[in-house]
């Protein structure tokens, strides 16, 4: 199968599909792997490195979508790309449909096959292909959040780990899943004070079997967030109710509650914030304050992270993409499952059911 890999042309995506070592391990199946000249730079991979690797570079947007049976990128295709793509090709990436129809309108008349990284599910109902970006999430909310507690960016100017002398810092993390792990570890291995909060008895255990003594686990409910809150110097918001908007589990009339310098991270923004006071923000504004207490409410923070993300996007995504070119999309979607639940729109219909409910169409 002849495979490409553009580069993203979303503002700020840094991110590229594809690694030097998909490349390798998909010509070494006897497939062609075409690369956008540059495709790579931003997370740090070089032409150089994929024509190594076996792949054949290709100057333009153009000549990639024209060359290729199957377009493996990261996020959503853009206007200037929805003429590009070709009846019957695969285009397997992130697209989120439920949040735009102009993009579902566009992909429907496209006529291509695509496949969302986003619904690909495993046999547990576990989302493989969202995991990673979570994990990147989870433990770059801490390094965040280190960083604005400092006073210069108005932080409160506590060192989460303390010195010798000084108690560490407490860190409030909201939501024990695959985000509130990944902070919850940084936290305790900068040697802050943590305590982890969910409505989840499963998690709290699994959470309180694994981490070390200084990691404490309690229940969320709204008494428990309020008495916690006060003593907190960093707060992190991981909650996620599948499929709903997050619950608002700190409320505006909360902050006055909290200590002046508070930094409060809300990873959850993209399902609307579990702080009433969220609004998203940008890597090149990523903080406001309101009531004195700093927020970071940055809705796409693997994107600062190219590298690490693009690695850890491909390590899980490469698997499907093999299978897809080995077996071609129809032979690889009747033997995985998971692979079947990422189709969301085949040659012109929605095959994905909430994406049609998303806009109150018949299907
Ligand atoms: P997850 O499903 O693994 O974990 C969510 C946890 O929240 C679950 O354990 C659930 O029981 C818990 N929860 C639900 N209601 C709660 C409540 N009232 N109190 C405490 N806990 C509660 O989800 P995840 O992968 O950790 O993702 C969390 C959020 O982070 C999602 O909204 C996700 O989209 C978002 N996210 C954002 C970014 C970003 O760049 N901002 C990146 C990745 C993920």
């Amino acid at each position: 199968m002849k495979i490409g890999v553009p580069k993203e042309i979303k503002n700020n995506e840094n991110r590229v599909g594809m690694t030097p070592s998909g490349v390798f391990e998909l010509t070494k199946n006897n497939h062609t792997v075409y690369i956008q000249s540059d495709a790579g730079f931003g997370s740090g991979f070089f032409n150089e490195d994929y024509q190594e690797a076996g792949a054949v570079i290709l100057e333009t947007i153009e000549e990639v979508y024209s060359a290729s049976d199957m377009i493996v990128k990261v996020k959503e295709p853009i206007t200037e790309e929805y003429n590009l793509i070709k009846p019957d090709q695969v285009v397997f990436t992130y697209f989120h449909f439920a949040s735009s129809e102009e993009l579902t309108k566009a992909m429907i008349n496209s006529k291509a096959i695509c496949i969302a990284y986003e619904t690909v599910e495993d046999s547990h109902g576990a989302l493989p292909l969202l995991i990673p970006m979570s994990e990147v999430a989870g433990r770059m909310s801490i390094q965040q959040g280190a960083k604005y507690l400092e006073k210069p960016i108005k932080g409160r100017g506590v060192l989460l780990g303390g010195v010798p002398g000084v108690p560490p810092g407490k860190v409030l993390v909201l939501g024990a899943g695959i985000v509130g792990i990944q902070a919850a570890k940084m936290a305790a291995g900068l040697g802050a004070h943590v305590t982890i909060m969910d409505i989840n008895m499963k998690q709290l255990r699994y959470v309180n079997d694994v981490m070390p003594n200084h990691v404490v686990t309690e229940f969320s409910s709204e008494y428990n967030i309020r008495k916690r809150i006060k003593e907190s110097d960093l707060i992190i918001g991981g909650v996620l109710i599948k499929g709903a908007k997050a619950p608002k589990l700190i409320t505006r009339d909360m902050l006055k509650d909290m200590r002046p310098g508070t930094v409060i991270v809300d990873v959850a923004v993209d399902q609307g914030g579990c702080f009433e006071t969220t609004k998203a923000t940008t890597h090149e504004n990523p903080t406001y304050i309101i009531d004195d207490v700093v927020h970071y409410c940055v809705a796409n923070m693997p994107g600062a992270v190219p590298y690490t993300s693009t690695v850890a996007l491909t390590n899980v995504t490469l698997p499907y993409v093999i299978k897809l070119a080995n077996k071609g999309w129809e032979k690889a979607c009747s033997i995985d499952s998971s692979i079947a639940k990422g189709l969301n729109i085949v040659k012109g219909e929605i095959v994905y059911k909430e994406i049609a409910e998303a806009f109150n169409w018949e299907t």
